[in-house]
C-alpha cells in the first residue's frame, strides 16, 4: 500500500503495521531483553533489547517518516542524542554553536565534551558573517536552535546548512520546540534533526526520550552517518525500554491536533500579553512585531505553542505573579497537553553562568510559557489575574 499520506494521517499510520503473528491494531510491547536463537547467529533480527527492540523499531520507522527522513534513531533522553552527535567527532574537532540554547545543552558541551578535547565557539548563528567567521579548518559540526530556549530568536534554517555544507561540515539543528508538524529541517537542507521527544512528540509530560532524524550518507572515514550513530546508540547504550516507545508511539498519534491546538492557543495568548500594560514586550515568532517573522513565515508551516515574555517589573514582582498562577504549573520542560509557566533565568537556565545570562537577554524579568491544549478563555482568566499581582 504505498499511497502518499499527508502528516495527519503519518502520525496515525506510517511505520504502523498489524502485528504480523497476531494481528493486534496498536504495536505490542516487547517487553523483553533477548531473543532465543534456533542456532547460534541464527535470529531473526534481533538478539538483545540494547541493540533493537521491536517497539523501538517501529518507533523509528514513524519517527523518520514524519521528519522526512530516511532514518531515526532514539535514546533514552534528548541529552543521550545530543551526545551521540558530539561522539562522532574525536578530540581537537572543534563545534560551533548557536549562543543561544537550550541550558543541558550547552552544560553537556562546555563541562562534558569540552574535557573530551571538543573544542567549541558560541556565535549568534542567524548573523551569517559571524558564524562564517568562525567556521575553522577543524571545524566539523554546527549545531543550534530555531526558535532558540529562551529567547525565541528564529534563524534562517538554510543559511546555516548551506555555510555548513560549503565547509563540509555537518549540520544539526535541535527542533524540539516546533515539532516536525511545523518544521521539518531536513527539507531545509540540514543534516540531523535532533528532538527531545520528552516535548511535544510524547506530549504528555510522562516520557524522557530523544530522537535523531536524518537521512544516511557516507561520511569521511568509509562508514556512514546511519551506521556510526546506530553502533553509538548500541555502544553507548542510552537506548529507551519497550515501553516508553509504546508511550511515545500513543503520544504521536495526535500531534497532529495537538500541534494545531498549541499553537492557536499560543497566538490568542500572545495578542492578549502584547496588549496588557504589565507586559514589556512578547517573544512568539508568530507576532508581526517579532524580529524575525519573515523567516519564521517562510520556513515552518505555524509557530508552536512556545513563547516568552517580559514583565514591566522587578525579580520580586515576577515571582509574585509566578506563585499567583492557578493553571499554568510552575514547573520546567514544555511540549506537554498542559500549560507550564517558568522563570529561566533561576530554573532551566540557572546553569549557564550569570554574565552570559545577561549577555543573551535572560533577564529577571523574563518568563517562558510552554501553552497547553486547555480552554483559551480559561488560560487568559488565569493570567489575567495573576498579572494583576504584578
Ligand atoms: C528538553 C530539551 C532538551 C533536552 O532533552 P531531555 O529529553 O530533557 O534530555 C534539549 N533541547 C531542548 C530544546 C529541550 O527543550
Amino acid at each position: 500500500m504505498d499511497l502518499p499520506m499527508r502528516f495527519e494521517t503519518k502520525v496515525i499510520h506510517a511505520g504502523v503495521q498489524p502485528d504480523a503473528q497476531t494481528g493486534a491494531v496498536m504495536t505490542p510491547i516487547y517487553q523483553t531483553s533477548t531473543y532465543a536463537q534456533a542456532s547460534p547467529g541464527e535470529h531473526r533480527g534481533y538478539e538483545y533489547s540494547r541493540t533493537d527492540n521491536p517497539t523501538r523499531t517501529v518507533l523509528q520507522a514513524q519517527l523518520a517518516d514524519l521528519e522526512s527522513a530516511e532514518k531515526a534513531l532514539v535514546f533514552s533522553s534528548g541529552l543521550a542524542s545530543i551526545d551521540a552527535v558530539v561522539n562522532l567527532l574525536k578530540a581537537g574537532d572543534h563545534i560551533v554553536a548557536g549562543d543561544d540554547l537550550y541550558g543541558g545543552t550547552r552544560r553537556l558541551f562546555t563541562k562534558v565534551a569540552a574535557n573530551r578535547g571538543i573544542e567549541f565557539s558560541f556565535v549568534d548563528i542567524g548573523n551569517e558573517a559571524a558564524l562564517r567567521a568562525e567556521m575553522l579548518p577543524n571545524t566539523k559540526l554546527v549545531w543550534f536552535e530555531s526558535p532558540t530556549n529562551p529567547m525565541m530568536i528564529v534563524t534562517d534554517i538554510s543559511m546555516v546548512a548551506d555555510v555548513a555544507r560549503r565547509h563540509g561540515a555537518l549540520c544539526a539543528v535541535d527542533n524540539t520546540f516546533m515539532s516536525p508538524y511545523f518544521q521539518r529541517p531536513l527539507e531545509l537542507g540540514v543534516d540531523i534533526s535532533m528532538h527531545s521527544i520528552t516535548k511535544y512528540l510524547n506530549g504528555h509530560s510522562d516520557v524522557v526520550m530523544g530522537a535523531l532524524m536524518f537521512n544516511d550518507r557516507p561520511l569521511d572515514d568509509g562508514e556512514t552517518l546511519y551506521s556510526r550513530l546506530k553502533f553509538l546508540q548500541n555502544s553507548i547504550g542510552a537506548t529507551p525500554g519497550p515501553f516508553d516507545s509504546f508511550l511515545v508511539l500513543r503520544g504521536l498519534k495526535t500531534l497532529a491536533v495537538r500541534m494545531q491546538r498549541h499553537a492557536d492557543n499560543a497566538m490568542k495568548i500572545a495578542e492578549y500579553l502584547e496588549l496588557h500594560p504589565k507586559v514589556e514586550r512578547v517573544l512568539y515568532p508568530g507576532l508581526a512585531s517579532h524580529p524575525q517573522y519573515e523567516i519564521a513565515k517562510r520556513q515552518a508551516s505555524g509557530f508552536s505553542g512556545m513563547m516568552t515574555f517580559l514583565l514591566r517589573s522587578d525579580l520580586a514582582g515576577t515571582r509574585r505573579f509566578l506563585e499567583a498562577v492557578r493553571l499554568f504549573t510552575l514547573a520546567e520542560s514544555l511540549g506537554g497537553v498542559e500549560s507550564l509557566i517558568e522563570h529561566p533565568a533561576t530554573m532551566t537556565h540557572a546553569s549557564v553562568p550569570a554574565e552570559v545570562r545577561k549577555q543573551i537577554g535572560i533577564l529577571d524579568n523574563l518568563i517562558r510559557v510552554s501553552v497547553g491544549i486547555e480552554a483559551v478563555d480559561d488560560l487568559l482568566a488565569d493570567l489575567d489575574k495573576a498579572l494583576a499581582a504584578v
